[in-house]
């Protein structure tokens, strides 16, 4: 009885799947408008380490949530009340159920993640992949990866109840080390773009702020954007966004006469815009572009979606301030969470030592800092048989 999973379930694990997490370098709030996002997966993320049992129910427990949860595999699976964790495993275990005509054995898992939960690195889509994936596999049905993304997103839909777009399931599905991933939200068309960052370091910083986007201010911006789309309907025939150009933009933007749509609205087309062109100077080899676009993406998100706040900003205007910075922009949902900025090796410790002085002055907080190193996208780590 050597490892966690038999100490805990006095039985051997029969596998060990892993999804990562995700670092967003541009594209924001422009998933769930059909727009572009150019994520990678990094090297933080979850891991689960399953067996059958005997006792026709699923066992959930995690090294980093309580509370361990039961449940008879004889029922219909419906969400849990007040947030449960177990929530985003459960509702792709009950598709893949369904698909699989139910389950024919109870299974013992146990999760275990090291992306810092709740900071827009995407813990939820990593432990939704990880188990869509799983399942998939244990149970024969062996779906593809794009459809592992679409089972997981589901789940977050309709057992987390957060309306989130497609990007994080997608990249924690389909990553690959040493690239990020280029998406199309609406055509879900995607490319693999090569990252040749040569003596840059991707650093992402944790804000440990209090404040982060809940589900009912993102499903608010959500519904701004779809609410944009209509007033713009009555000039142009677009069912998402992202659709607009920034010259289309410009000729139906008088339809949207409330400010702060019109703001939400801009945000959305100008990010798009920007993301197009962020994968072309990377595909060039052109950080220094990249890292403008990265700066200018920040601002849209402070000042014409609002999703950033005092601690977000404090720590990407401090970045912008140090040597060595290409770019800094918030990542993930907004308001509390990450940062991520490119930053020349030889200056991270500066970097940390700046950023960290100007943050806890500014703010009494505390920053972490991460060095992210991509990875691939969900995989099997072990398999007993
Ligand atoms: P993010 O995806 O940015 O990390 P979310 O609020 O979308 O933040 O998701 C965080 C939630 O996902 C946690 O509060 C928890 O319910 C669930 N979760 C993620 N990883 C784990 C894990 N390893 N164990 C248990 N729950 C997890
Ligand atoms: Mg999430």
């Amino acid at each position: 009885m050597n490892t966690l999973f038999e100490r805990l379930y006095g039985h051997e694990a029969q596998a060990v799947y892993f999804a990562p997490g995700r670092v967003n370098l541009i594209g924001e709030h422009t998933d769930y408008n059909g727009g572009f996002v150019f994520p990678c997966a990094i090297n933080f993320g979850t891991r689960l380490t399953i067996a059958p049992n005997q006792d026709r129910c699923l066992r959930f427990r995690s090294v980093n949530m309580e509370p361990v949860v039961e449940l008879p595999i004889d029922q219909c699976f419906a969400p849990l009340p007040d947030r449960c964790w177990v929530n985003y495993p459960l509702g792709c275990i009950a598709q893949l159920a369904t698909l699989a005509g139910g389950l024919p054995m109870g299974y013992d898992m146990l999760f275990e993640g090291n992306v810092p939960l709740g900071a827009g690195l995407s813990s939820s889509a990593s432990i939704e992949v990880v188990t869509a994936y799983a399942f998939s596999c244990l149970l024969g049905k062996n779906l593809s990866l794009i459809e592992i993304a679409k089972v997981a997103q589901h789940s977050e839909h309709s057992f987390a109840g957060v309306q989130c777009g497609i990007m994080d399931q997608f990249v924690a599905a389909n990553g690959r080390q040493d690239h990020a991933l280029f998406l199309n939200c609406d055509t879900l068309e995607f490319m693999q773009v090569p990252i040749r960052l040569d003596g840059v370091a991707i650093v992402i910083t944790n804000s440990h702020s209090p404040h982060r986007l809940d589900s009912g201010t993102y499903n608010e911006r959500v519904r701004a954007c779809q609410k944009a789309v209509e007033c713009i309907r009555k000039e142009k025939e677009i069912e998402y966004l992202a659709q607009l150009s920034p010259e289309d933009f410009a000729r139906v933007q008088h339809t949207l006469t409330d400010a702060e749509l019109l703001r939400r609205a801009r945000h959305v087309v100008s990010e798009t815009q920007r993301t197009r062109e962020a994968v072309q100077a990377l595909q060039q080899g052109d950080l220094n572009t990249f890292g403008l676009l990265m700066n200018a993406s920040h601002r849209s998100l402070r000042d014409d979606y609002e999703v950033t706040g005092v601690e977000l900003d404090t720590l990407v205007e401090a970045a912008w301030q140090t040597a060595g910075v290409l770019g800094s922009r918030m990542t993930g949902g907004g308001f509390g969470g990450c940062t991520v900025s490119l930053v020349r090796e030889d200056a991270i410790e500066a970097f940390k030592k700046q950023v960290s002085r100007v943050y806890t002055e500014k703010t009494g907080l505390t920053a972490e800092f991460y060095i992210a190193r991509t990875s691939d996208g969900v995989h099997i780590v072990r398999n007993a048989n």
